[in-house]
């Protein structure tokens, strides 16, 4: 009989399989990369035509989508990435209007933010989640046993689930399209497409002096922040804005990084031989705790007209 993971995890109760590779990874942080690549998004260069999420669906060899992405009408709801989608615009009306008075919109593209220490893999009990050097937090297949702690660790609610797979589902987020940066002057396929190069390559450290350059130089045009410099500990992704944050989706996260809390709690739990499913819990209710208020993208139409 061919025992699938998840057909696994019933029969055994996981926690005694849990219990024995946790040892081995729970205690482990992922070490943050002096200086990992990145990408900066400035939002008023964001023009909203969703060539990212094309060219993210072809390099990552993903479904077509539903509705075709020259479909404007997609952006009249916000959405998430998911399994099928590592990336999604969605757009905001924050209020700002142009000379004829018409509401002027801010688009605002969102995939995993590849922290600096991650969350997700933290709680990923068997290393399947890691922090390479070159930034990207790396999802190895082979060793994931479908637990999806990661799915409730991550304070951006990013990784995604093959649910509709019964034999191999994989948890599915950005991949920071691991392989092209790898080679020397690859590109992230997003970061390549972009027509207005509202999506910057290239080392954080050298993002962020990119980030407070522009914001120096135009401070009319820019808001004194730049999201991801300092939130949950800093991610590989960053963001620059002309509107708050706080009424683009953008969520509220704590500078202190999420893991060492978790790895604590997830190491002193297997030590003992507790149950995942209390660790799930106790995972879900710290993440909650550290996300604040939180709008949820269903809650913002208002914001959308
Ligand atoms: S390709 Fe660039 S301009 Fe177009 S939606 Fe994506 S980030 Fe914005
Ligand atoms: S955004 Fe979430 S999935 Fe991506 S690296 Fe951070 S914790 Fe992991
Ligand atoms: S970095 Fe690669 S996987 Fe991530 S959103 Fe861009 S194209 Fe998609």
């Amino acid at each position: 009989m061919k025992l699938t993971r998840r057909g696994f995890f019933k029969i055994t109760g996981a926690a005694g399989a849990a219990a024995t590779v946790s040892r081995a990874y729970a205690a482990k942080a992922s070490p943050a990369p002096e200086d990992p690549f990145g990408c900066l998004v400035d939002l008023t260069r964001c023009i909203g035509c969703r060539k990212c999420e094309d060219a993210c669906n072809r390099v990552n060899d993903l479904p077509p989508p539903a509705r075709s992405f020259e479909d404007p009408t997609v952006l009249n709801r916000p959405r998430r990435p998911d399994e099928k989608a590592f990336t999604v615009v969605n757009r905001y009306f924050p209020g700002q209007r142009d000379a004829s008075n018409q509401l002027v919109p801010t688009f605002v593209k969102i995939q995993c933010m590849h922290c600096q220490e991650p969350a997700c893999a933290s709680a990923c009990i068997v290393g399947a989640l890691t922090k390479k050097e070159n930034g990207a937090v790396h999802y190895d297949v082979t060793r994931c046993i479908g637990c999806r702690y990661c799915m409730v660790a991550c304070p951006f609610e990013i990784p995604a689930y093959e649910y509709h797979d019964p034999i191999t589902p994989r948890v599915m987020k950005c991949t920071f399209c691991f392989e092209r940066i790898s080679e020397a002057g690859g590109l992230p396929g997003c970061a390549e497409i972009c027509p207005t190069e509202a999506i910057t390559f290239g080392r954080r450290k050298t993002l962020l002096a990119v980030a407070k350059k522009r914001i120096q130089d135009n401070p009319a045009r820019y808001l004194q922040e730049i999201y991801g410099e300092k939130e949950v500990g800093g991610t590989s992704w960053m963001y620059i804005t002309a509107v708050p944050f706080e009424k683009l989706g953008f969520i509220d996260v704590p500078d202190k990084p999420t893991p060492r809390l978790a790895e604590t709690i997830q190491h002193s739990l297997f030590a003992y031989l507790w149950s995942p499913i209390v660790l799930y819990g106790l995972l879900g209710g710290i993440m909650w705790a550290s996300r604040g208020n939180r709008p949820h993208p269903e809650d913002e139409e208002g914001d959308r007209r």
